[in-house]
């Protein structure tokens, strides 16, 4: 793969790893690629960071054909920085372009660009206890044309955000409002696609959850608003009677790979795990008669974010008396340890940049 690099003249300098917060600083540069149909992927370039020119007909600002990624490249206490099973990424990055017939990209390339990309940008990866460079790659139809039909040109983005510790004062429980109104996907949806078009579809009932005082929505099933889906931008578990449960991959929910890491890493434990259907009524049930023993949210922001309380029609529920459980703690720091290179990797799911 050829990719042309064309450096800033501006270069900004790194911020204070206490101003860092999410998403709001960049990087002094961002990748780009062009798609078209006949052509495939061309001019791979890392340009200066800056504004994007697109046609006011282009397909992604009618119809919503946009997909996306997070990952976290981490800078190790020997300074070098490396990757997360960046490979899931680029797999579930062209899983969902599949969904949303937008053109997927050769693995073996993607491997290439992201890898190329976060090389070129590995200075801002900063250093402090729990912080990263969150990077964002993003795939969108740029057909100048309000005919609607599956994406014959096409650009990918990715730029990259130096990004603060999820947890400035210690690893706090959240408290999670249970949303039996709206949905935020259904079986044969684009639920199991990271697409734009599913956040714009929930942040109605995450706005009126936060204005009641929760961090985030759980979803229920979008059929019968019975089984429990997933958390906001996390996927969610249980431990109930000892076992740990969480929802089966159904094609509503995300298929998260901070969840599959989890999973790995409690099966090796020896932990029991079932990927199963749970009910709100199973869980309502576990959290009165106190089987509910721990509750967390899993994905690549907070890693694991611990859940205190939990709200279902007007009723609050505590879990772990408010504080953070055993496998909860086990799952953060081994989670933590193995990206940040602080504990041994023994899955092989690190990417050291060289
Ligand atoms: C990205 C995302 C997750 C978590 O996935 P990870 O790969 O673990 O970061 C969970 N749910 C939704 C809706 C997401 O967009």
């Amino acid at each position: 793969m050829r990719i042309s690099i064309t450096e800033t003249t501006h270069p900004s300098p790194k911020p204070d790893s206490s101003q860092l917060g999410f998403g709001r600083i960049f990087t002094d540069h961002m990748f780009l690629m062009d798609y078209t149909a006949g052509a495939g992927w061309h001019e791979a370039r890392i340009v200066p960071f800056g504004p994007l020119t697109l046609h006011p007909a282009a397909t992604v600002l009618h119809y919503g054909a946009e997909i996306f990624e997070g990952l976290k490249a981490y800078r190790r206490p020997d300074g070098a920085v490396q990757l997360f099973r960046p490979v899931e990424n680029i797999r579930r990055l062209n899983r969902s372009a599949e969904r949303l017939c937008l053109p997927r990209i050769d693995e073996t390339d993607a491997l290439e660009i992201l890898t190329a990309f976060v090389r070129h940008e590995q200075d801002w990866t900063p250093s402090a206890p729990g912080t990263s460079l969150y990077i964002r790659p993003f795939l969108f139809g740029t057909d100048e044309t309000l005919g609607v039909h599956a994406a014959k040109s096409a650009m990918l983005v990715i730029i990259a955000s130096p990004v603060g510790s999820y947890y400035k004062e210690g690893i706090n429980p959240v408290k999670i409002m249970i949303e039996d109104q709206d949905v935020r996907a259904v079986r044969g949806g684009t639920g199991y696609a990271k697409c734009g078009g599913n956040y714009a579809a929930s942040t109605r009932a995450s706005e009126r959850a936060e204005q009641q005082g929760y961090s985030q929505v759980l979803w229920l099933d979008g059929v019968e608003r019975r089984y429990i889906e997933e958390v906001g931008a996390m996927n969610v578990m249980f431990k109930i009677d000892g076992e740990i449960v969480t929802p089966a991959l159904t094609g509503s929910i995300l298929p998260g790979i901070t969840r599959m890491s989890c999973i790995e890493l409690l099966k090796k434990e020896g932990y029991p795990v079932s990927e199963r259907l749970l009910s709100v009524d199973e869980l309502a049930q576990a959290l009165e008669s106190g089987r509910l023993e721990e509750a967390w949210g899993c994905g690549t922001a907070a890693v694991i974010s611990p859940i205190g309380e939990l709200c279902y029609q007007g009723i609050k529920y505590p879990v772990s008396g408010g504080a953070i459980g055993p496998v909860t703690q086990y799952l953060y720091d081994t989670l933590t340890g193995i990206q940040w290179g602080t504990k041994p990797d023994p899955f092989h799911w690190t990417y050291l940049l060289d």
